[in-house]
């Protein structure tokens, strides 16, 4: 199975191109903050529990998310594989998962990580906030919280993978045909 990581900050558009993605590669998309908020919804346990720490922008704790991904990849063991959104998310979440990979005599394919900065970063997420009904979006003291996060937490996993080859930066910024152009460059000669 292909084990696709797609990375980057906050409003760097992963949810947009993992659509792309999906479709491109026949994989599918195990978006961490979708089934958080699928949750939520649905007001399960594990919403209730996640809900505190998405509405301060923190985390959610490792032990919890990690064993929701797990159980989810499980939950699909036909398919061609995964493209992986918001996750993993901390350096012991890319070593629970390289672990749990490695116990299926499976890898991670790449890691391609959308380069976006700060500025257009917060710009866009108060966009998306108009029509996403994301509170976690609408509120500027909670996207610097996310922000903070993603520098303190984050950015180790980045590192991880590039010691271990697997990183691509691509540049996130213009239309989302151009960088969905530059994501088949890179990833057609390893996955197509
Ligand atoms: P964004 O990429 O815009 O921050 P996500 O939908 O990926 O949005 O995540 C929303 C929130 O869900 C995060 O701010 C965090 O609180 C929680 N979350 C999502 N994925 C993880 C993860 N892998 N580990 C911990 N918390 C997570």
């Amino acid at each position: 199975m292909i084990h696709l990581i797609l990375f980057g900050p906050p409003g760097a558009g992963k949810g947009t191109q993992a659509a792309f993605l999906i479709q491109r590669y026949d994989l599918k998309h195990l978006s961490t903050g979708d089934i958080f908020r699928a949750n939520i919804k649905n007001e399960t346990p594990l919403g209730l529990s996640a809900k505190s720490y998405i509405d301060r922008g923190q985390l959610v704790p490792d032990s919890v998310t990690i064993d929701m991904l797990k159980d989810e990849v499980e939950r699909h063991p036909y398919g061609h594989g995964f493209v992986y959104d918001g996750f993993p998310r901390t350096k012991a979440q890319a070593e629970a998962l390289d672990a749990f990979l490695a116990g299926r005599e499976e890898r991670v394919a790449a890691m391609v990580a959308l380069e976006v900065p700060q500025e257009e970063l917060k710009y866009r997420l108060l966009d998306r906030a108009k029509s996403s009904g994301r509170s976690d979006d609408a509120d500027p003291e909670v996207i610097n919280k996310r922000l903070e996060v993603y520098s303190s937490e984050t950015l180790p996993v980045l590192q991880h993978y590039n010691a271990m080859g697997r990183y691509i930066g691509i540049n996130g910024i213009g239309s989302i045909h151009e960088v969905t152009e530059r994501l088949t460059t890179a990833l057609d000669p390893i996955l197509a």
